[in-house]
């Protein structure tokens, strides 16, 4: 039975959580000015209230702990619950930067605008990459986006890929391991009180039965705080696979552009004019200015590779050896 009121109590708190979501509720009509006065005035009312409450509510609970009717709660395991809180919140927190990996799978990736990041989302000088995707070389900081026009879908598939070929365990939704432990919190309230019946039959020497005491009362604690380091640990070692598939993609992006910036000077050569070193008409020789014969006046432009006459020769007309000439002149 006094587990039950134990329970209440625990809702009690989450009660207190609802009047967060009700600031929020508030914050809608904040964007309207008509309102806008009143808003603020509410909030800071219901921030006062929300404060006097809470004090109100720890210091009965704390009252309540002191007496002992409270079951399966005291101030050392309250202590634990409340570290494993804190533990959980600073991973939920975290998580916030890679959130957007759990909709890669699901969105397509043409349209996809996500973005996963460590650090404060400023690109570090000795960082490889351009200005979106982005891995720092001395330690785990990284950007990898997926809006990029070029790449954006290519770096979603390989952080798809690496998430694919990594332990799942790493990519369980952070609030499950928060709701282990809230489960731990809520079982707490019965545990004890079912649990050490068992032993208390059992033949066995008085230190023993001591030990069993503390360890069946703390267990819960001890669990829910397990699963705060769990989220905390996980969240670390993502962050660091993560880092390592920054720095993959990036090299591949930087060899791909390496590799686009040939293949475009090959193709813009190309697309250049050619001349025959002898005229494809009548056959005089022709030299490097000229673009027309000067016998017979027909054009020496080559028009096909493949037709090009047997024994011609292509090669670029003046005027654009001294076009490029200049450019080197203006690059170096
Ligand atoms: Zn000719």
């Amino acid at each position: 039975m006094a587990a039950f009121s134990g329970g209440g109590f625990g809702g009690g708190g989450f009660h207190g959580s609802g009047g967060g979501g009700h600031y929020g509720h508030y914050g809608y009509y904040g964007g309207d000015d008509e309102y806008g006065n009143h808003v603020v005035g509410a909030m800071v009312y219901m921030t006062i209230g929300g404060i006097v409450f809470s004090v109100m509510l720890f210091s009965f609970v704390a009252g309540l702990i002191y007496e002992g009717v409270i079951p399966g709660l005291n101030f050392i395991n309250l202590a634990i619950f409340v570290a494993s809180v804190v533990m959980h919140i600073v991973a939920l927190i975290q998580s916030g930067r890679t959130a957007d990996i759990r909709n890669i799978e699901y969105v397509d990736l043409n349209k996809f605008a996500g973005k996963i990041w460590n650090g404060n989302g400023y690109r570090p000088r000795n960082a490889k990459g351009d200005k979106r995707t982005w891995a720092s070389v001395n330690d785990k900081r990284y950007s990898i986006s997926f809006f990029d026009r070029e790449f954006g879908a290519e770096n979603a598939k390989k952080v798809l890929e690496t998430k694919l070929r990594t332990p799942k365990i790493l990519w369980v939704k952070p609030s499950l391991w928060l709701k282990l432990s809230i489960g731990c919190f809520i079982v707490n309230f019965f545990f004890y009180e079912a649990v050490i019946p068992v032993f208390e039959n059992m033949i066995m020497t008085d230190i023993a039965f001591a030990f069993i005491d503390e360890f069946v009362f703390y267990l819960m604690s001890v669990l829910s705080l397990l699963f705060a380091v769990a989220a905390v640990v996980i969240f670390i070692a993502k962050d660091n696979v993560l880092h390592e598939c920054a720095l993959r993609i990036v090299e591949d992006n930087v060899a791909f552009e390496e590799r686009y910036k040939t293949e475009s000077a090959i193709s813009s050569m190309l697309s250049e004019k050619w001349y025959h070193n002898s005229c494809p008409n009548c056959g005089a020789p022709a030299s490097k200015v000229l673009k027309n014969c000067l016998s017979c006046g027909s054009s020496l432009e080559v028009l096909s590779f493949e037709t090009g006459a047997p024994g011609a020769v292509h090669r670029l007309s003046l005027a654009d050896e001294k076009g490029k000439e200049a450019k080197k002149e203006k690059t170096k």
